[in-house]
């Protein structure tokens, strides 16, 4: 079960991950009650208007420790989300790598 402070510390990375490579719209978290099978997911809200934004529901049963690298996995899906059909094709992988070397490498 992530805690309030896990919460608190997946908003802030994503919006570090927002500040430093922005995606084609905004992006906001939400911890919530998912299908067991289901750890997280992206998607689009109101695609097409001014107000379109990514929404990430990440699974509330996940324990803090897996919130960054989820929250890293599902941005790569925002930034790649125009650049091919595929979830986890290519443009997916590059993004990842981007992601990635922003979070871990940087000690961010
Ligand atoms: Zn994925």
């Amino acid at each position: 079960m992530t805690t309030e402070e896990g919460r608190l510390h997946g908003r802030q990375t994503l919006h570090r991950l927002t500040e430093e490579t922005p995606s084609a719209h905004p992006a906001r978290v939400i911890f919530c009650k998912l299908s067991e099978d289901c750890w997280a997911e992206t998607y689009i809200m109101d695609e097409g208007e001014n107000t379109a934004r990514f929404i990430i529901r990440i699974q509330r049963e996940m324990d803090d420790d897996f919130v960054k690298g989820t929250i890293a996995h599902e941005y790569a899906h925002c930034l790649s989300w125009y650049w091919e059909d595929a979830d986890h094709g290519p443009a997916f992988g590059l993004a990842f790598s981007k992601v990635w070397s922003l979070l871990f490498d940087e000690g961010v």
